[in-house]
């Protein structure tokens, strides 16, 4: 295991970013000092993290999202303490042709020619394959495209169980709503008490 070269950070905010960085920052580094703050003990209900669910899926027109997105999903199936909260459904999207090619070139230009993991189906053909589609107006929508690599989170237990996981590595979880961070002195004001880190996220 690697050691760090900032000996502490300090992350403001445990939604999944904050939770995501201090867990991976202290399994990485496990000699670093690892201070995550949030306002409300954890999982926080404010959080936008914290839902009943999230989509979780790689269809972005943004090439940079999709990749994070992809790197994600395989996260989602490989990683032992968010398995257990990813549902892979898959996916129908009612999209325009346009929307279409451009998934499609972004899923080639990652994966390669041919790599794309979207078919492309006809409204009726996707109403006929998926009957919980009913009378669901799709509007706008020319084509529907399904992806069976996609599905849904259980958000605020996945929240949960990476936060936990991390507090289980040694990262520090303190409840405070954080006032002001001085980037340059390296310090933060957090509810009248001052958190020292090398590193603030
Ligand atoms: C309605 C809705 C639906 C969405 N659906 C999806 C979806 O289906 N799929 C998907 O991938 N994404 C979805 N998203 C986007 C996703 O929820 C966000 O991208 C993600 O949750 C952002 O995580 P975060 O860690 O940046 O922020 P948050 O989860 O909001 O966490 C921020 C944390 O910072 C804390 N905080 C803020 N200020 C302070 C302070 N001063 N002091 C201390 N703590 C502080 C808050 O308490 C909170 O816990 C959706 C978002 C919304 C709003």
């Amino acid at each position: 295991m690697a050691t760090s070269a900032a000996n502490s950070y300090l992350i403001v905010g445990a939604g999944c970013f904050g939770a995501s960085t201090a867990r991976y920052l202290k399994t990485t580094y496990a000699d670093a000092d690892v201070v995550i703050v949030d306002s409300a003990p954890f999982p926080n209900p404010v959080a936008a993290s914290h839902d009943l669910n999230k989509i979780i899926r790689a269809e972005y027109e943004d090439i940079m999202y999709m990749r994070l997105a992809l790197e994600a999903l395989d996260a989602w199936s490989a990683d032992p303490v968010l398995r257990p909260y990813f549902h892979k459904t898959g996916v129908v999207w009612g999209v325009t042709p346009t929307r279409a090619r451009e998934l499609v070139h972004g899923y080639e230009d990652i994966l390669g020619q041919g790599g794309s993991p979207v078919e492309l189906l006809g409204v009726d053909e996707a109403r006929a394959r998926f009957p919980i589609l009913g009378q669901c107006e799709l509007q706008g929508a020319s084509n529907c495209l399904w992806n069976p690599h996609a599905g849904w989170g259980d958000a605020a237990s996945a929240l949960q169980a990476v936060i936990q996981d991390a507090v289980d590595h040694g990262v520090r979880h303190e409840v405070a709503t954080v006032a002001k961070a001085n980037l340059d002195e390296e310090n933060l004001n957090a509810s009248r008490r001052e958190v020292l880190a090398a590193e603030i996220l």
